[in-house]
């Protein structure tokens, strides 16, 4: 399946046949200070998968050198999501802190070679005397002391005589290095805080730059795998292994782009405040990307490793669509799991020409998936439909009940409308319908032509159940705060109506609830007595669907209509195409599906790939982007040609503009017909990848945000996301966002 390697596990390789290492030795380093999130599950699939497929092995460690932020609870949640994705790590979970007295060891030789020293500078001054990336910084006077009075201050800063911030061990390496996290980085603090692990052992703790290579060091690491914001960092990591002169084999640095996604945050702070703050219901709240959510909320471990597979691993920060993995777990889904019905919003239909009852043998899976599997569904004279399967005064197009169209109640009989019953308001109460005997389904000889097929449920044997709804926990794409949560993003239905196999068969826990989704029994709420499903994820994504109903609300109706509940076999034309999409192609099942049903879009999908050979980027756009605009006019009556759309995806691969700005370039291609590089140049599009030109803004973001500063520099380092955030927005997006983020690193420590 993995047929392109990537870039990590070709070093792997490269580093096996030289002989540079003999085991593959990773870890997964968390600071168990939150739960972990679906970007952990990025960094875990890789660790362990890359032991996994090299014959190695992958530690497990906490890295617990920061006493006043980490708690046990986090250490559980940590194991378990390892364990929920299939991984085993190596003997038992390592902590940092079990290397205390190492690493302190490590320290004292520093500095009896006089290459580390205790400094007494504030931290201001500490600041200030580093310069800037234009400017070399001077070293502290404390620099000159003694060998002998840096261990006997060290010492006692280790002992606890001193207050916080009073002392700090500093490497002594170079106050003019052109990396400034090598002018003389801090290597421990003193920190007066009971470790929740240590106690009050320590008044002293490494930092991450002392504390991560040598604890790697300690394990036989081969490969420490961390992600890009770690870049600068890799020359002390370096250094410190070499300066200790530390026998082979010694571990190496390789930094990979952090998986972020729209529509969620993931920093672990935000996550807690969302928490603490009472936003969501706990850290496995299903609307959450923590694993323990997604767990939850009834994804399975295979479709997050495969999401993870799909992304990839690159050396560019990029922004992955949420709805990508949402197509995992449906796909997943799909063939896995038995299709019942479940009626959400009730009406009662009473059928008033059938007598008695009857069981229908019904099977739990349609004829294409190979699982086999039926129950028995109880068919009455009352039963009830969705509310919304039934319009007295429907609009054209639609496909079920009313009053002049019949429609068929999936595996039964078809019905018609023949009376609707209502209250003093108009509101409906209930249908009186009559049954066509000989069109049960799979014998069905009435001759009677349906549009579609509904679910229902019979009224005496449906099971009450609770159902929750959820959707995107927020609204904005890219959400900054809880400004940005969607009012709407649970919603519970307290009394829908299942049918009564899937409480007492229990033939699964997950079942996709025919027209409505994915659904999972909850694993925490569940009980005989209160059935409780969450909704995994719509057979659809809906999200795509709103935002265009908004965009054109006032248009004709859709070109073509799919029935609601039946899905259209394909020819064999379009099975084939659908083949070579998904297993040449590598496109998701999805995006083929679209594609290959549909000849204008797969038309215009192979003629922009002779052009340009980059199949998954023009597919996204092709079935996103082209056909929304193909939805309003013909191919013909396009301002661009599939020829633009490839020139426009090439852009975006080479880098010399972002996904963001392609949006926008797009938009415009639209409105003008003008080429994609054309639009690019007239409209400064570029990105701007010269620090000359980033850095102005970023002291302009800086000196306008003094308290966010303030905080940064007293140890809230997540701000870092805040400032290149900021500066990004001040060049329109059009800054290279891994040239921000050093840039950004670099002029704030
Ligand atoms: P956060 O900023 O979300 O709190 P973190 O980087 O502080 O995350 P750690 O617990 O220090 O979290 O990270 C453990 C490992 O997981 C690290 O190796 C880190 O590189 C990796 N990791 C964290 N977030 C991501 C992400 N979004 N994508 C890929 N890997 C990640
Ligand atoms: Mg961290």
């Amino acid at each position: 399946m993995n047929e392109k390697k990537d870039f990590l596990r070709t070093i792997v390789e490269e580093d096996l046949k030289s002989g540079k290492c003999k085991e593959v030795v990773t870890r997964f380093p968390p600071e168990p200070n939150g739960f972990p999130h679906i970007g952990h599950a990025k960094s875990i699939a890789l660790n362990f998968g890359i032991a996994r497929d090299y014959n190695g092995h992958c530690n497990l460690r906490m890295d617990d050198t920061n006493p006043t932020t980490e708690d046990t609870k986090y250490v559980e949640a940590l194991k378990d999501a390892v364990h929920w994705l299939g991984f085993e790590w190596e003997g038992s979970v390592r902590y940092t802190s079990d290397y205390f007295p190492q690493i302190y060891a490590y320290a004292i030789q520093l500095i009896k070679m006089g290459k580390a020293y205790v400094d007494s500078l504030t931290e201001e001054e500490i600041r200030e005397y580093r310069g800037t990336v234009t400017q070399a910084g001077k070293r502290s006077k404390y620099a000159q002391r003694s060998i002998e009075e840096n261990l006997d201050l060290f010492e006692r800063m280790k002992r606890g005589e001193f207050k916080d911030g009073e002392h700090v061990l500093r490497a002594k390496i170079d106050m003019s290095a052109a990396n400034m996290k090598m002018r003389d980085p801090l290597m421990y603090r003193i920190r007066h805080a009971e470790h929740f692990r240590a106690g009050n052992e320590w008044a002293v703790y490494p930092m991450y730059d002392f504390a991560h290579c040598l604890s790697d060091y300690i394990e036989g690491v081969s490969h420490s795998i961390c992600t890009l914001e770690f870049e600068n960092n890799r020359d002390i990591y370096d250094w410190v292994l070499e300066t200790l002169e530390l026998e082979p084999p010694r571990p190496y640095q390789h930094e990979f782009a952090r998986l972020g996604m729209n529509y969620t945050v993931m920093s672990k702070r935000k996550l807690l405040e969302l928490v603490e703050g009472k936003y969501v219901n706990g850290w496995d709240d299903p609307r959450l990307p923590t694993i323990a959510g997604y767990k939850r909320r009834g994804y399975t471990p295979e479709s997050i490793l495969t999401f993870c597979e799909q992304i990839g691993v690159a050396k560019a920060n990029s922004m992955v669509d949420v709805s990508q993995l949402e197509f995992c777990i449906r796909d997943d889904l799909n063939t896995k799991v038995p299709r019942v019905m479940c009626v959400l919003d009730p009406i009662k239909v009473t059928i008033e020409n059938y007598e008695g009852s009857e069981e229908i043998d019904a099977s739990y899976y349609p004829h294409d998936v190979p699982k086999e599997g039926s129950r028995k569904l109880p068919f009455s004279r009352e039963i009830y439909i969705e509310r919304n399967d039934f319009m007295e005064n429907p609009p054209k197009g639609y496909f079920r009940l009313t009053p002049e169209q019949p429609v068929r109640l999936k595996h039964a009989y078809i019905i018609a409308c023949k009376e609707v019953v209502k209250d003093e308001n108009g509101n409906v109460l209930e249908i009186k319908a009559t049954y066509y005997p000989e069109s049960k389904s799979g014998s069905d000889t009435s001759g009677i032509k349906v549009k579609s097929a509904i679910h229902w449920v019979s009224a005496a044997e449906a099971k009450e159940v609770e159902v929750r709804l959820y959707d995107r926990l927020y609204s904005a794409e890219a959400p900054e705060g809880i400004e940005d949560l969607n009012p709407d993003s649970l919603h519970i239905v307290s009394n829908a109506l299942i049918e009564p196999a899937v409480i007492t068969q229990k033939c699964d826990e997950r079942f996709q609830f025919e027209r409505q989704g994915y659904f999972y029994a909850d694993p925490v709420d569940y009980s005989d007595e209160k059935p409780v499903f969450n909704k995994i994820v719509g057979l659809k994504d809906s999200w795509n669907k709103k935002s265009k109903k908004a965009e054109q609300a006032p248009k004709a109706p859709a070109k073509k209509e799919q029935i609601d509940g039946e899905v259209v076999p394909m020819t064999e034309a379009q099975e084939a195409l659908y083949a070579k999409y998904t297993n040449t192609l590598g496109l998701n099942t999805e995006v083929a599906n679209t594609l290959a049903r549909d000849a204008q879009l797969s038309d215009f999908f192979e003629e922009a790939l002779s052009a340009y050979n980059s199949p998954v980027n023009l597919a996204n756009i092709i079935t996103n982007d082209v056909a929304r605009e193909l939805k309003q006019m013909e191919v013909s009556a396009l301002k661009f040609t599939a020829k633009e759309i490839a020139s426009l995806v090439k852009l975006i691969d080479d880098a010399t503009i972002s996904s963001k700005i392609a949006k926008q370039v797009f938009e415009e291609m639209v409105k003008s017909g003008e080429r994609p590089e054309q639009i690019v140049e007239d409209k400064g599009l570029v990105q701007i990848s010269d620090p000359a030109q980033i850095l102005p803004i970023i002291e302009e973001v800086i000196a306008n945000n003094p308290d966010n500063v303030a905080k940064f520099k007293a140890g809230n380092n997540k701000l870092l996301g805040f400032f290149v955030g900021q500066v990004l927005k001040a060049t329109g997006g059009k800054a290279n966002p891994q040239v921000v983020n050093e840039l950004v690193s670099n002029q704030l420590y």
